[in-house]
């Protein structure tokens, strides 16, 4: 754990998605939990020229209607623990939009640039794991695209793994959508195993094929 100071930031949202953990057990429990959103803004933070994220809760997001393209500043605190949470700084607050976006994006999917939906949304949809290539590139202005704190119950009740992981809510048949490697779930004593791909059949069950 560090300790946390506050810092002021300013730039250009470059994207944004949800806000999302995720606790694994073997390969029988993926939840997922949806907190709010991210941020990804191309600016200053902490007296530092750089793309950074900034977490922000979802009533932030209804009151201010952040979009890409957006020039916002605003303060924050940088993170305690490395593991837990995405984002680079959290408790945001101070808002000003110095520069609304001109006009919303209207390019043709993919990728979704459009005002995210809200939390419930990301829930009922459910998320497919999507891979950390496509996070870092065609998909990372995509609205449906998260990358997620995991936590791993490695020990039941004694010890955890953490890490991070890519995820979309977006259409299943989404040409730019690839799962990527299965994902390890480690548990002591009884080896890996593996996330192949059929929970994500389970979770996102509600919808269909282009939903
Ligand atoms: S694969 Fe998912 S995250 Fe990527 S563009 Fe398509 S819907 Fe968006």
């Amino acid at each position: 754990m560090k300790d946390s100071k506050k810092i002021k930031w300013r730039g250009e949202i470059i994207s944004i998605q949800p806000r999302t953990t995720v606790w694994r057990y073997v390969i029988d429990n993926r939840t997922h939990s949806h907190i709010g959103y991210n941020l990804f803004v191309d600016g200053e933070a902490d007296l530092e020229c750089k793309t950074y994220s900034v977490a922000i809760s979802e009533k932030q997001q209804q009151k201010h209607m952040f979009c890409i393209g957006d020039k916002v500043e605003g303060t924050a605190w940088t993170k305690i623990n490395e593991v837990t949470d995405y984002a680079d700084y959290y408790r945001a607050g101070g808002f000003k939009i110095i520069e609304h976006a001109e006009q919303l994006i209207k390019d043709v999917p993919p990728p979704y640039r459009m005002t995210p939906p809200d939390m419930a949304t990301y829930e009922w949809r459910g998320a497919r794991m999507l891979a950390k290539t496509c996070w870092k590139g065609k998909c990372f202005q995509c609205v449906w695209a998260t990358m997620a704190a995991v936590e791993i119950e490695y020990n039941w009740g004694v010890s955890r793994k953490y890490r991070f992981e890519s995820f979309c809510y977006g259409p299943k048949s989404c040409r730019f959508y690839k799962m990527g490697k299965p994902r390890a779930v480690p548990y002591k004593d009884r080896g890996t195993s593996y996330d192949e791909g059929w929970l994500d059949e389970i979770i996102s069950e509600n919808r269909g094929f282009d939903d």
